[in-house]
């Protein structure tokens, strides 16, 4: 039997009527499919958030400077609930793990060469993976839908003739509806498509959606657990159990992987409450220790914000003018604006011949008018914060993307010397 076509096992009838055979159901606002899936229901909630996200920008379009604190408010009370319906129900049925490696010695393994080697012995073992390039090393995110894999992955890092260290390994992938939020989060700052997912939730302090949606999960879990009505729901919940069906088997599979193997035994005990922030706390851990790595080649991001405690970057709510604050976020987040951080072949500055990173070209790019406006800010920040010039060019970008001045004037004069900069920049080498 395809998956698509509908087992027809004679005739069923309710009250004397017929009951057809459908490959799809909608109970309660869920679909249920005749292949156990919920694809369709998952592409279902996509679409309606984003024809509801389609409706928020307008709105918010019609005022210049909306504060990002209101769209992501909006966007949390609006949007998650569209987005996440019944998430505990079909959340499982994408459990997709991605496991990160990065290998032992300098690589430039081509795709087609990574992927013979991540099919290594036993056949093909992922569904497809990403490869991000550093100047002399590669790093890829394999996904992967079989929890043996992941094991095989780690037992076989470290060996081979091209040894690769597993660096990470995350729970669950959920692209589409990671895209829809981090989408929303990049509209809010402002910045292009290309800008770093990681590096866009990092600057906002947002966690992904598949938090949400494992916590959702673990939680319902919970709740059937503590089940003792003998009602239909139980007997369901029973039967699941015995049975090690899907969603069960993910839950085990997610508590036992994630150090929380002991809610196996004695969940039933325990409040939700507590379930809930023991559950939540693990997973924001995890995201935030998992951004360090990923966030390692964005020099001005990690200069600029400590991860701990997580929360947004301080400059969002010091700079008031939308469009100086843009250029702050551009030059803390958006990797295509200065060549050292497009991931192409070029990366030097066409002038001075050295990479162009954000502390080049603020503090020494000798090309065009760029000179002439910093020593004007030299000159001005001088008068108010005498102690900046002594510091070092990576201590003077950390202040100055952070705007960590003690003066009023000096953030006014250090805004006026980044914009100046920025479009000089960018308007005459577009
Ligand atoms: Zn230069």
């Amino acid at each position: 039997m395809s998956k698509g076509t509908v087992r027809n096992s004679g005739v069923l009838t309710f009250r004397g009527d017929c009951i057809d055979y459908v490959t799809c159901y909608k109970y309660l606002g869920v679909q249920l499919s005749s292949n156990g899936k919920f694809t369709q229901m998952i592409s279902d909630r996509c679409i309606k958030a984003q024809k509801a996200i389609f409706q928020l920008r307008s709105a918010l379009s019609t005022t210049y400077n909306v504060s990002r604190k209101l769209a992501l408010s909006i966007f949390d009370k609006q949007i998650i609930p569209v987005l996440t319906y019944g998430c505990a129900i079909w959340g499982q049925t994408c459990n997709i793990d991605t496991v990160a490696v990065t290998f032992n010695t300098p690589q430039t393994l081509s795709k087609k060469e990574l992927s013979n080697l991540f099919q290594g012995v036993t056949g093909k073992i992922y569904i497809d993976f990403d490869v991000i390039r550093t100047s002399n090393n590669v790093r890829a995110t394999i996904r992967i839908n079989n929890p043996e894999h992941k094991a095989w992955l780690i037992m076989k890092q470290n060996v081979g003739p091209t040894p690769f260290t597993v660096t990470e390994c995350s729970s669950r992938s959920w692209k589409k509806f990671e895209q829809i939020h981090t989408s929303f989060c990049k509209y809010v700052l402002g910045v292009s498509k290309y800008a770093s997912n990681s590096a866009t939730l990092c600057e906002l302090g947002r966690v992904p959606i598949g938090i949400r949606i494992t916590l959702a999960q673990i939680l319902y879990w919970h709740r059937l657990e503590q089940l003792e009505d003998n009602s239909i729901l139980q007997s369901a919940y029973i039967e699941t159990r015995e049975n090690d069906y899907d969603f069960i088997r993910g839950v085990r599979y997610f508590l036992k992987f994630n150090g929380l193997g002991d809610f196996l035994n004695g969940a039933k005990f325990q409040s939700p409450k507590y379930i809930k922030t023991r559950t939540n706390m693990r997973l924001s851990d995890q995201f935030i220790q998992s951004l360090e790595s990923r966030l390692s080649h964005f020099e001005n991001l990690l200069l600029c914000k400590p991860l701990f405690p997580y929360k947004h970057s301080e400059y969002l709510d010091n700079i008031r003018n939308v469009k100086i604050r843009n250029i702050f976020t551009r030059l803390r987040v958006d990797n295509n604006k200065l060549k050292a951080y497009c991931h192409k072949e070029d990366t030097l500055c066409s002038q001075c011949k050295v990479p162009e990173t954000a502390s080049h070209f603020l503090f020494s790019c000798s090309s065009g008018q760029l000179p002439t406006i910093r020593r004007k800010f030299d000159q001005n920040v001088e008068n108010i914060t005498p102690i900046f010039s002594s510091k070092s060019a990576n201590e003077k970008l950390s202040i100055i993307l952070n705007l960590d001045f003690s003066s009023q004037e000096a953030i006014k004069i250090a805004c006026s010397f980044v914009k100046d900069m920025y479009n000089h920049r960018f308007k005459r080498n577009p």
